[in-house]
């Protein structure tokens, strides 16, 4: 028997019936991008996150570009103008700032978490700084009091990559609804997954809301008068109606993957790997949707080689941290060593809604026996 490191097939089986006639909806309503779906859907997120205004764009990465362009449009940052990040992020969180011609300033994860090291962003503010951008990396909140202490200390947005934590919470507040504006991906992949590109802006700020929307279609503020020079980057209704249907079934979801990852905490026993560790000490934490399982492990290439003879495909992410990829040279001449170890020893086990018990065993098993 093999088990992938995700079956978006069995994933989405469950909504099968319903995204079909979703479907079917959109093509016979003859109206497919910025429709009533699309408008729907930005409602439902709305009331989902706790925030006053969702905005679909056509990316997670559109969302953030769009977000930093539009503080930008506003007169909040200034092109130059500084953003803190954690250097272990997906590159999009890193390409968004330097698309926006701000200048990313990566800081260390904190290595039991894996998310951004609260301690160490004081020491990178400088005049320039205009925002922090933390990163839900894996599905765990990174948000705290020392981050948010910060943003209001030195008047700096709190910005959102909550793209691999949709339905997650920080205390009582669902991710998302944290800061100023955040980012979603619903690339298929993600908790709550489109079949196909698909992203989301939240916000609180409506002012930033209708920059945000006018960026994303063009920089139009009405049909064929351009405020700005935007973006195409719209969500198409097909795409809206798919994740309607799926946003219904998230928080059951999400609880099926907590699930899957307390098995795994509870039964992997073997010295040689380090298991993710939660931020808060329940085990039963709503603070992390377990996006991906991440374990670590100095002897990574030989687990990898054992649990792919056992049938169970695993996956790196990632492999190469921002500040090494050959794109991006401004970042060459970074020394991250924290970020540089997780980069060499992490591995991501399978897990999804859609893993059976039998398969949770199985890896539990094939990973207590590697010697
Ligand atoms: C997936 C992802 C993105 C980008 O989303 P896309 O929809 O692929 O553009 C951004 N940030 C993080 C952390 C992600 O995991």
């Amino acid at each position: 028997m093999k088990i992938p490191f995700l079956d978006l097939k069995s994933v989405n089986e469950p909504y099968e019936d319903e995204i079909k006639s979703a479907i079917e909806r959109v093509v016979d309503s003859g109206w497919y991008l910025l429709g009533s779906e699309v408008e729907d859907f930005e409602k439902e997120y709305s009331n989902f996150i706790g925030v006053d205004n969702t905005i679909g764009v056509a990316s997670g990465l559109d969302a953030l570009r769009i977000i930093l362009r539009a503080y930008i449009e506003l007169g909040v940052m200034n092109e130059g103008d500084e953003v803190i990040v954690p250097a272990n992020t997906f590159i999009a969180s890193i390409l968004a700032i330097l698309d926006a011609r701000l200048k990313p300033v990566l800081v260390e994860p904190d290595i039991k978490t894996y998310n951004i090291d609260p301690d160490l962003i004081e020491e990178k503010i400088t005049s320039k700084t205009k925002a922090i951008m933390i990163v839900h990396l894996y599905g765990q909140n990174a948000c705290n009091e020392k981050i948010a202490g910060l943003c209001r200390k030195f008047n700096l947005k709190l910005i959102e990559d909550a793209a691999q934590a949709h339905g997650a919470y920080y205390q009582e507040k669902r991710i998302g609804s944290l800061g100023g504006a955040a980012a979603f991906s619903f690339y298929p992949g993600k908790n709550l997954g489109a079949l196909g590109d698909a992203g989301a802006i939240c916000t609180n700020d409506d002012q930033l809301e209708e920059v945000c929307r006018a960026l994303g279609n063009y920089g139009f503020e009405k049909k064929y008068h351009n405020r700005y020079q935007g973006y195409n980057s719209r969500l198409d209704d097909m795409q809206a109606a798919i994740l309607r249907v799926k946003l219904k079934g998230l928080d059951g979801d999400n609880q099926k993957r907590r699930e899957v990852a307390h098995s795994y905490l509870q039964n992997i026993q073997n010295d040689q790997i380090i298991l993710p560790k939660l931020s808060t000490s329940a085990l039963t934490s709503k603070n992390h949707v377990w996006h991906l399982f991440v374990i670590r492990t100095e002897k990574r290439t030989s687990f990898i080689n054992h649990l792919k003879k056992a049938g169970i495909q695993t996956l790196i992410h990632y492999p190469i941290p921002p500040h090494k990829q050959k794109g991006y040279a401004e970042l060459h001449n970074l020394s991250l060593p924290v970020t540089e170890k997780i980069h060499e020893e992490v591995l991501s086990l399978p897990i999804s809604p859609a893993m059976t018990q039998y398969e949770v065993e199985k890896v539990v098993q094939v990973i207590n026996e590697i010697q």
